[in-house]
């Protein structure tokens, strides 16, 4: 279990401030269990299993997908993209500071760049990925006083489970 990031930023903007969403280790723990069941659907059409879901600050799932890239033919199709999208289609609106992110893997640029374009307030992911990450391996895109926004991140939630799903699914096409 990783330590929560907040921005670096040491005058954090008044929207940073007020965008932290309260959902506290547990829900995060409950809402990784969904991100995670959503992974597995994933590996059933030869994606790679990776989940995300979408919560409000009470715990509550909006959005819920898997990472459907090779099944769509769709570069954008990671799970992330897709969960902000049917997020923001049930809340009606684009800017979701008030949710979390719940996601198996961390985020790659063009999702920790839909973070920031939505608004969020927290995201939560399990496995960290030095490849690809932008929430701390290769960049930290929530935590850039360059841009707009900083989100709270927390990183290494149920990472030990997130991790083997991605090990195995590779090994496999080995
Ligand atoms: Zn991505």
């Amino acid at each position: 279990m990783g330590q929560l990031t907040v921005g670096s930023n040491p005058t954090p903007s008044a929207e940073t401030a007020r965008t932290l969403p309260g959902v506290d280790r547990v829900q995060l723990d409950e809402l990784m269990g969904v991100a995670l069941d959503e992974a597995r659907e994933a590996d059933e059409h030869g994606d790679v299993p990776i989940g995300a879901v979408v919560a409000r600050d009470t715990g509550e799932v909006v959005a819920r997908r898997h990472n459907q890239r090779e099944q769509d033919a769709d570069p954008t199709a990671h799970a992330e993209i897709l969960a902000l999208r049917d997020a923001a289609r049930a809340a009606g609106s684009w800017r979701l500071d008030g949710f979390a992110l719940v996601v198996t893997l961390e985020p790659c640029p063009m999702c920790a760049g839909a973070v920031v374009a939505a608004r969020l307030g927290l995201v939560a992911f399990g496995a960290a990925d030095p490849k690809a990450g932008a929430l701390g391996s290769l960049y930290n895109l929530a935590a850039d006083p360059r841009l707009n926004h900083e989100a709270t991140v927390v990183d290494g939630v149920r990472a030990d489970e997130c991790a083997p799903l991605l090990t195995a699914f590779f090994a496999d096409r080995r």
